[in-house]
């Protein structure tokens, strides 16, 4: 496995827990979660405190059938599945929405070699793949909404640092960036959105309308 140095945020995992995330950060959390040992432990703890909230709850409305109900709840849950590491580049849950690995993904060409495939668009908050050629750099931009990005191959490099396997980097109004590919590997990032970026720069300006970013 390898050693993630930048982690996703306590209250991201938390609206994951709770179920409250939109579909497209729900999947770049999933796919962090099944390649992060820290991010797995924490995320039980936190369903382990969603559980005793959830059961607190139920002791205040005692019904007449509350304890068969609890007792079929009970039954009903299955246990944590135990999450082994797969071996192509995408983790399970990615997987699952892409209907393959690397080579099943429905590219779009970007230009300059820079590929994206859009996984799920719902109300403005997206999910997207994105390819970036080792060593290249994608245009400046700041955000108008929360940016999660999470590096499935390679790695890239920001204001903000070094992000390669397993990292992610969260991003809002307050960041202003230019992830740039490290050399030596093409890069390969699972990317939601929840609103348009800003790009200083003319040309992706002008692109922006038809690549939808
Ligand atoms: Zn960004």
């Amino acid at each position: 496995m390898t050693a993630i140095r930048h982690h996703i945020p306590d209250d991201l995992l938390m609206g994951y827990a709770a179920g409250a995330l939109p579909q497209a950060f729900d999947l770049v959390v999933a796919t962090h979660v099944s390649l992060s040992d820290d991010a797995r432990a924490r995320l039980a703890g936190f369903e382990e405190v969603g559980g005793a909230v959830l059961s607190e709850l139920e002791e205040c409305e005692i019904g007449e059938d509350s304890l068969e109900q609890t007792l079929a709840k009970i039954a009903g849950m299955a246990p944590t599945p135990k999450m082994k590491p797969s071996n192509g580049v995408f983790p399970k849950p990615l997987r699952e929405i892409v209907g393959g690995d690397e080579d099943a993904v429905k590219w779009k060409s970007l230009g300059m070699g820079a590929k994206q495939a859009v996984l799920c668009s719902e109300d403005g908050v997206t999910a997207r793949l994105l390819y970036i050629p080792a060593g290249q750099a994608m245009p400046q931009h700041g955000h108008n909404g929360m940016e999660m990005t999470l590096v499935l191959k390679g790695a890239f490099r920001d204001e903000d640092g070094v992000y390669a396997r397993g990292d992610i980097e969260v991003a809002n109004q307050e960041v202003d960036h230019q992830p740039v590919a490290e050399p030596g590997e093409d890069c390969i990032c699972l990317i939601a959105t929840d609103a348009k970026l800003r790009f200083q720069g003319l040309l992706p300006r002008i692109a922006q309308p038809f690549i939808g970013i």
